[in-house]
């Protein structure tokens, strides 16, 4: 199932088990990762750095930019912003044009 929020949870290290609809955010490791939010159960690392994603938090978490998994069979589009999935609809705003 889609989710259509993500939790933002601070941890040291990752854990080996993911849940969905929480995005798991390492400042030692500067990363980000999160399952899928299609609902595939794929896991999405999203690395932060200045050439990476940029990771904005206000209580709320954002990724900037978007994440498009083209490498899965899902192919799934959106963006995260305010905790919230913003989903890119449509085939046509898939393929790497940022
Ligand atoms: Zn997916």
């Amino acid at each position: 199932m889609r989710s259509e929020t993500l939790t933002p949870i601070f941890v040291r290290a990752i854990p080996n088990q993911l849940e969905e609809g929480k995005v798991y955010i390492s400042i030692d490791y500067r990363t980000a990762p999160h399952k899928c939010c299609c609902g595939c159960g794929r896991e999405v690392v999203t690395p932060i750095g200045p050439t990476d994603w940029k990771l904005t938090y206000d209580g709320t978490v954002s990724l900037y930019p978007s994440i498009g998994n083209w490498s899965y069979p899902c192919r799934s589009h959106y963006w995260v912003q305010g905790n919230r999935i913003k989903w890119a609809e449509g085939r046509a705003n898939c393929g790497r044009k940022g």
